[in-house]
């Protein structure tokens, strides 16, 4: 694969868009084929998360094409068991290059993955079934096999930016 073009660091790239504890909130059944992402309530739009924890992987962006690489290592703050990120509520002060996505920045869905509730929906695709919306049970996207749970490294472990290149992956973009 060509390397991308853009210095590491600045060609990085992680959002956070998770609150913690999850849990299955009483909501309409499948409200989200029915409103606008940007007609969401807070609590829907936060329930549509599926808590993969892949877009706080750190990725790769090609200058010359756009294209984002996603590599197997996680920021900081996330943890790996749980997917979760562990400070959440500071997280913007700890990691200054995290963006958050809201119903006003849908313009970072371009490098979330393509599993991503948020951007299933924006593009008109239906929530899977293994989605927590859709079992019922917050845990189905791990014991599916969609989330980062038990399969990623920390960027703490990344020595330089070479190990990053070396780090590219697949799975977290397949649907
Ligand atoms: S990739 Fe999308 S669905 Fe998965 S944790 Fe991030 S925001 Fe939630």
């Amino acid at each position: 694969m060509r390397p991308c073009g853009r210095s590491l660091p600045h060609g990085r790239k992680r959002v956070a868009p998770l609150t913690a504890p999850r849990a299955i909130p009483n909501l309409a059944p499948g409200y989200w084929r029915l409103k606008a992402l940007d007609a969401l309530s807070r609590s829907e739009w936060e329930a549509l998360c599926d808590g993969c924890g892949k877009c706080c992987l750190i990725k790769l962006e090609d200058e010359d094409t756009g294209q984002i690489h996603f590599t197997d290592v996680a920021c900081r703050l996330l943890d790996r068991v749980t997917a979760r990120c562990t400070d959440y509520g500071h997280r913007s002060r700890r990691v200054p290059d995290c963006v958050k996505l809201s119903p006003t920045n849908l313009a970072a869905l371009n490098f979330m993955p393509q599993s991503c509730a948020y951007r299933r929906v924006h593009e008109g695709r239906d929530l899977p079934d293994w989605h927590p919306l859709v079992t019922g049970d917050p845990e189905s996207v791990h014991v599916s096999g969609m989330s980062i749970r038990q399969r990623v490294g920390c960027e703490t472990e990344i020595l330089d930016d070479q190990d990053y290149m070396a780090r590219i992956v697949d799975w977290p973009n397949q649907d």
